[in-house]
């Protein structure tokens, strides 16, 4: 049988209340919540994990030095989740969680974090913001569905000048990622299964669920219509239909 582990590390978001929702979806997916704090003062150099932060965007390079407030904050966080606006390397700390967690063949470990992670992308020669890291251990980011998922433009033109605007829509994006979390969470779920059990990163098909959708709104109108395992299939290109139909 294949074994999903997930560690739901430092996020508000209390992911093993929905293990009726997945369940409904992976009925044949043996889930393993696993409680322990991967990441605590205790067992991480707090070195190592400043060296995940990338404080430019714009180059692959990142400092090694940081300021006293960064270190205190780092400590605070593990501790204590709170809201966190840094950005860190998603490989970098992909291999740092990878230290504290034991693998074997046909498991799946999905480590669930409210940090924003981000990859570098050598084309534009910048970070950008992702939902999800795929790997040993994969890594799915909460903050990420509205860091990393993009608005229409028109967001970005105007939140400058009319900053109550912003406001508002970004509150009621919130509101729709909440009331649609579990949803959000098995588009990405599925991705991570995909890359570990058959090696496939994304499907190019853009109605496929499995499609690394870059819009928020795309996303949404996919997995709203999330309610049973039927239409998880129905959502998916015929290539992922026959692969999903195997392992839920
Ligand atoms: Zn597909």
């Amino acid at each position: 049988m294949l074994k999903i582990f997930c560690y739901p590390t430092d996020t508000f978001w209390r992911i093993k209340n929905l293990d009726y929702a997945l369940k409904n979806v992976f009925s044949i997916l043996k889930f393993n919540f696993v409680e322990k704090k991967l990441l605590s003062d205790k067992k991480v150099k707090l070195r190592d994990l400043l060296l995940c932060k990338v404080s430019d965007i714009n180059s692959y390079k990142q400092p090694e030095f940081w300021f006293e407030e960064e270190k205190n904050f780092e400590q605070q966080y593990l501790q204590t989740p709170k809201h966190n606006f840094h950005f860190y390397d998603g490989f970098k700390l992909q291999e740092l969680y990878s230290k504290f967690i034991r693998f074997k063949l046909k498991e799946c470990h999905i480590v669930f974090t409210q940090r924003i992670i981000t990859t570098f992308d050598s084309s534009d020669g910048r970070y950008h913001c992702r939902v999800v890291v795929l790997g040993y251990p994969c890594i799915i980011s909460i903050s990420g569905f509205t860091k990393a998922l993009t608005f229409p433009k028109e967001y970005y033109s105007v939140r400058n000048i009319l900053p109550q605007f912003a406001e508002t829509f970004k509150e009621d994006i919130y509101r729709i990622v909440d009331k649609n979390f579990a949803k959000f969470l098995i588009k990405y779920i599925f991705q991570c299964i995909f890359y570990i059990y058959y090696g496939e990163e994304f499907c190019f098909e853009e109605f496929c669920l499995h499609n690394d959708n870059h819009w928020f709104w795309e996303v949404y109108n996919q997995v709203k219509q999330i309610k049973t395992k039927q239409d998880v299939l129905n959502l998916l290109c015929s290539h992922h239909r026959s692969m999903a139909k195997s392992i839920i």
